[in-house]
């Protein structure tokens, strides 16, 4: 069940080596993101009604996803638009570049959008000669790092400001001051002049209305309307996931987007597209193309239990609180969707034997389930996946490395048979002080080692139930 997509590193790889910046530059960000929210949300009694509203949408609308689909296309056509279908990052990409090359496309500037990290569009338009230029802050910021996104709303997040302007320095060749405002105001004088000389606009889009083919872009910078109203010719890749029946739904999710996602009432720009510019209006693009990607969402929709991550509306509040997230940063999900909804998204679009590991990148405690606008079940999915990688599914084959399944096999043994567990909490302390050094175990044997390999490891003690007898008696000699 792998899409054609965004290359995967890999959790492990990369929590070995995450820089001591990157946890406090992501706290301080995500706090103020949930504190928000909180907030927002307190000021809004029938939140919960209409989170539940909301995630019965989606579900009806992923439940129904082709009489949804085909309203769309017929809408869009209807309103002058072209709607290409993709089954693959690879079509979809090809899309494009034929749609760029028959408009002699040199300079494309682009909105944020998921679908187009998804497929690595920009690789390939510069592979194919073109300039993709990201024109939303902190896309705009990443591309000039070299890096992909580590926050689904705010790629950049893991950036200081002092760590920005030595970007701009390096990059711009100019002498970039540590100000925000300043920081802004040079990538906005930038970005203007390409504007005004792009012959392409590429988005993605928050929701596509099926009832009147209307494209949906909620964005905090106006960018995307520069995107999509200055050049000749706009084109949109959006996933298939992304509609939605009517324009009472759109009215729930725009009440639940922007509280979940940054703490507010509304994004400051709420945009909607329907078709190309008509003969009486004063701006907008003469064409307007939509590529509709699948890339192995149809497959996932086959999974009663898994299907239900169609339903994110992309607001980020699950990793502004997970705990996980907030002490490793995005990079080390090793996909562009990073946080709960990375660990649950990505092994199912890659499949299980290739991001195996982040269905264990939590520790369930359930806090991305509270806040998610729409009831996505992420602790049931990620133990849905869990088990998809330890024995195999209808999906997917087992994907645990023989080494830990036969730890976990001989664990679950001597957790059944008491004789075998304490045998084994006499053996272990004396296996493992072979390997202590200073009171820790600095590199372990594999598997162990995988651990190692980021942090030491403190050395086995005591069975648990020595540890709990020790641990009481020591209470009762502390003097109160
Ligand atoms: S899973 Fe829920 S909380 Fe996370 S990004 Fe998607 S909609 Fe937002």
């Amino acid at each position: 069940m792998s899409g054609d997509s965004h290359a995967y590193i890999g959790f492990e790889e990369y929590t070995a080596h995450i820089p001591a910046s990157i946890p406090s530059a992501v706290q301080q960000a995500t706090s103020r993101f949930v504190g928000g929210r909180a907030a927002r949300v307190a000021e809004l009694p029938q939140f919960e009604e209409l989170r539940q509203i909301g995630s019965d949408i989606r579900l009806h609308t992923i439940e129904n996803l082709d009489y949804y689909l085909s309203r769309l296309e017929t809408a869009v056509q209807a309103a002058g638009g072209r709607v290409h279908w993709a089954a693959t990052a690879e079509d979809a990409r090809q899309i494009v570049l034929t749609i760029a090359k028959e408009h002699n496309v040199k300079l494309a500037v682009k909105s944020k959008s998921m679908a187009t990290e998804e497929i690595e569009l920009n690789h390939a338009l510069q592979a194919a000669g073109i300039e993709a230029l990201e024109t939303d802050l902190g896309e705009y910021i990443i591309q000039l790092a070299g890096t992909g996104p580590s926050h689904i709303i705010v790629p950049a997040v893991h950036l200081k400001k002092e760590e920005i302007a030595a970007l701009f320095s390096e990059k711009l060749h100019i002498n970039a001051p540590a100000d925000p405002v300043e920081l802004t105001r040079i990538a906005r004088e930038i970005l203007r002049e390409k504007f005004l000389s792009a012959e392409m606009g590429i988005s993605g889009a928050n929701f596509l209305v099926a009832e009147t083919g209307t494209l949906v872009m909620v964005t905090n910078e106006g960018n995307g309307r520069m995107c999509s109203t200055m050049p000749d010719l706009h084109v949109a890749v959006v996933g298939i996931d992304k509609v939605i029946p009517d324009w009472e739904s759109l009215t729930v999710f725009l009440k639940l987007l922007a509280r979940s996602a940054t703490g507010q009432k509304l994004s400051t720009y709420t945009q909607f597209i329907s078709g190309p510019r008509r003969s009486d209006d004063e701006f907008g693009p003469k064409e307007f193309h939509l590529v509709l990607l699948d890339n192995g969402r149809s497959e996932i929709l086959k999974d009663p239990v898994g299907r239900e991550v169609f339903k994110c509306i992309r607001c980020g509040a699950c990793a502004n609180v997970c705990p996980v997230y907030k002490n490793v940063g995005g990079f080390a999900y090793g996909w562009f969707i990073s946080g709960p909804i990375g660990a649950i998204f990505a092994p199912q679009m890659l499949g299980t034997p290739a991001a195996r590991e982040l269905p264990y990148a939590s520790t369930l405690c359930g806090a991305c389930a509270e806040v998610c606008p729409v009831k996505i079940p992420i602790p049931t999915i990620l133990r849905h996946l869990r088990r998809r990688v330890a024995q195999g599914d209808e999906f997917s084959p087992a994907a645990m490395p023989a080494a830990i399944s036969a730890i976990s096999g001989l664990a679950s043994l001597a957790l059944a048979q008491n004789w075998i567990y304490r045998f084994g909490t006499r053996l272990l302390p004396f296996m493992m002080s072979i390997f202590k050094r200073d009171g820790w175990i600095p590199t372990a044997p594999y598997p162990l080692s995988r651990w190692t390999k980021a942090r030491p490891l403190p050395p086995f003690t005591a069975g648990f139930r020595q540890w709990w007898s020790d641990r009481s008696n020591s209470r009762k000699d502390t003097p109160r």
